[in-house]
């Protein structure tokens, strides 16, 4: 997707505080953070939102979460919210899939 800031992010064209990556994943630091650790973790397959996921993605988002939680047994955290923002409505902004990983650390 050419004019999408995350697949920029995930093609390193536009520079990110990366925290983890795999070959499906990138997690990296939300540049304005709302809480002490912020971070957004994104499929590296350029997905539109949850509205847009299709029945092969299920997998892709099971490990999406199961990554979430590898980020946060990382740091040893013993709290964290996750959460989804989903269409303009629903607080998207950038519409390529993306799960908040926050916490009060
Ligand atoms: P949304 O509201 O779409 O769920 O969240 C988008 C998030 O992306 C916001 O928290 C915003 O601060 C963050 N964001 C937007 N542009 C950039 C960027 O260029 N780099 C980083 N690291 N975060 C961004
Ligand atoms: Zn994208």
């Amino acid at each position: 997707m050419e004019d999408c800031i995350f697949c920029k992010i995930v093609n390193k064209e536009i520079p990110s505080t990366t925290e983890y990556e795999d070959e499906q994943f990138l997690a990296f630091h939300d540049i304005h953070p709302k809480s002490p650790l912020h971070l957004l973790l994104v499929p590296k397959k350029h997905i539109h939102s949850v509205d847009h996921l299709e029945f092969q993605d299920r997998d892709l988002m099971g490990d999406l979460v199961l990554t979430a939680q590898k980020i946060a047994k990382g740091r040893g955290l013993r709290g964290y919210q996750l959460h989804i923002n989903v269409g303009r409505d629903g607080g998207q902004v950038v519409d390529h899939l993306h799960m908040h990983l926050q916490a009060n650390i």
